[in-house]
């Protein structure tokens, strides 16, 4: 399916995409402008779930490298993807757009947990649903919550924006040459170990014919470009 004919999306936005050009942390007005990025994109009538990891304040196995228990630096992890959520949510609302934050961790007074039906109902309504704290356990990642919440919800595509601009055949930080996959298949990245998800999550996207999109969300313009099936940005598919 086009990326342009999609009716309804999750996009993934790592955590370090919060901090701006900050080394650490929750950048407001970059997420504003992310929150911009969103809010243009379901006003071409797409229905959006998002997922934001917590990289940019949290990450268990850093902490676990660290001497940490690794479940318990998991943890801290996934409340660092809650902060993230609230702070979308709180952009997003500032644009007029509406939203609900479902966590995978309970925690009733700041937001939902996670009740599929009712987000159903919420995407219907119109409003933005926000996923926050993974799948809820420990030795997971956000890349394989956005997985499992766009398989859940039924999603036509997993958008994971990005700070690069697709899927390399090898780093492009480290090699100049290395060239970028318009499509590429899920055994591909499973089997040459491209850095695009874990594993788990692109396995689970496999299983149920999910195309996962990576682009950068970095430039200005460029979700909406993505949207309209143009603009730079690789398709991993079956
Ligand atoms: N995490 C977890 N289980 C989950 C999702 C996240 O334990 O289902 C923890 C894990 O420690 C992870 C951290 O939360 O390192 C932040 O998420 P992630 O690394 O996926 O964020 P991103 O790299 O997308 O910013």
């Amino acid at each position: 399916m086009p990326v342009s004919s999609m009716k309804r999306v999750l996009l993934k936005l790592s955590g370090e995409v919060l901090m701006g050009d900050q080394q650490f942390g929750i950048d407001p007005a970059f997420v504003m402008e992310l929150a911009k990025e969103v809010k243009a994109a379901k006003d071409t009538g797409l229905e959006i779930c998002l997922v934001i990891g917590g990289g940019n304040i949290f990450r268990g196995m850093a902490g676990a490298a660290q001497g940490m228990d690794r479940a318990q630096a998991d943890y801290m992890g996934m409340l660092a993807t809650v902060m993230n959520a609230l702070a979308m949510q709180n952009a997003l609302e500032q644009l007029g757009v509406q939203t609900r934050v479902q966590s995978a961790l309970q925690m009733d007074q700041v937001c939902e947990p996670v009740i599929r039906r009712r987000a159903e109902r919420h995407l219907e309504k119109g409003r933005v649903v926000i996923f926050a704290a993974g799948v809820g356990a420990p030795y997971f990642t956000t890349d394989s919550g956005a997985a499992l919440r766009a398989a859940e919800m039924k999603c036509d595509a997993l958008l994971k924006g990005t700070s690069v601009d697709g899927v390399y055949d090898s780093d492009p930080k480290k090699n100049s040459e290395a060239k970028r996959f318009e499509t590429v298949t899920y055994s591909k990245v499973l089997a040459d170990d491209l850095k695009v998800m874990d594993a788990s999550a692109v396995a689970l996207c496999r299983d149920n014919n999910i195309p996962i999109v990576v682009f950068s969300i970095r430039e200005k313009g460029n979700l909406a470009r993505v949207i309209a099936g143009e603009g730079t940005q690789t398709v991993v598919q079956n």
